[in-house]
């Protein structure tokens, strides 16, 4: 099929190069490549680790076209393809031998004295308050008040997510096949003065979490989504759920997710 195709890469040298002969190769292939990206793009090609494609997600905003990631970043957990299997990649997209992953994405809404501000995430949105004291939050699900966190702040993560921040901050590694949201304390106090859960709790998808600061002191926050970071002042609340907008990666060859997990992380 003569798919229209763009490709997006990281400022790497190496990817660079990449960059050069993969174009090189689509073209000869029969792919048509554009230089600019539009709603009529059928495939995606991203060069670098998984944080480009998190950059990609962003700047594309969460594009419908599906992503074929080809690594040149460290992890690549996302970014599959090495980039010495280029001509077996072109050769299975043109014969439409792939799989499509699908990828359900996280959105935030912060209501602030200042106005409405909307974030979308692939992987995670996390809530901090100032560097060097404890932020106070109030926590429901579905509004029903569950808890007063104290700590550095929550981290709410998607199933793609899981193996990102949510796995350092201890959260768990969860099977793409679940939709879920996965909610993990960041070093939250445990005390008789203070008390809130300590382990990661799990929502289904439907559900939706509130967090609203406890105190006047506390209005001032963080939100950290997939790595960008935006601080608001006189904060309201925050609303986290899933978000209708998926994105999905071409798949080649072995899918199982747990092979994969144990090769990146054991
Ligand atoms: P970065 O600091 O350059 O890299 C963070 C690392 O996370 C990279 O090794 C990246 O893989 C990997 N990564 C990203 N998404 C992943 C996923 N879904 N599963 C497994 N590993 C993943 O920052 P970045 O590349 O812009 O990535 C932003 C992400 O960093 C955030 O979304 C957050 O999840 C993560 N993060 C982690 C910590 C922590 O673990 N303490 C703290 C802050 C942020 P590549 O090497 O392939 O790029």
């Amino acid at each position: 099929m003569n798919r229209k195709v763009y490709i997006y890469a990281n400022d790497t040298e190496v990817s660079a190069k990449i960059e050069k002969d993969l174009r090189t190769k689509l073209i000869k292939s029969g792919l048509r490549v554009y230089e600019t990206f539009d709603q009529d793009t059928e495939l995606i090609l991203c060069i670098g680790g998984d944080g480009t494609l998190l950059r990609l997600m962003q700047e594309l905003d969460f594009p419908k076209a599906p992503v074929v990631g080809i690594n040149t970043g460290h992890l690549g957990f996302f970014q599959e393809v090495p980039p010495d299997k280029i001509d077996d990649m072109i050769f299975q997209i043109n014969q439409e031998q792939y799989t499509l992953q699908t990828f359900h994405t996280i959105k935030g809404c912060i209501t602030t004295d200042d106005g409405l501000f909307r974030y979308t995430a692939l992987n995670e949105i996390a809530v901090k308050g100032a560097p060097t004291y404890p932020v106070h939050l109030n926590l429901s699900i579905n509004d029903s008040f569950i808890e007063r966190f104290s700590g550095d702040g929550l981290c709410v993560a998607t199933t793609a997510g899981s193996t990102a921040y949510n796995y350092s901050l201890g959260g768990s590694i969860v099977d793409p096949r679940l939709n879920l949201l996965q909610v993990t304390p960041i070093a939250p106090m445990n005390s008789i003065a203070y008390r809130s859960f300590t382990s990661s709790i799990v929502l289904p998808s439907s559900d939706t979490l509130t967090i609203r600061p406890c105190m006047d002191h506390d209005d001032c926050l963080t939100i950290v989504y997939d790595g960008l970071m935006e601080t608001h002042h006189h904060v309201k609340e925050i609303k986290i759920s899933l978000s209708r907008q998926k994105v999905s990666m071409m798949r080649f060859g072995n899918l199982h997710f747990w092979d994969k997990a144990k090769s990146k992380f054991l």
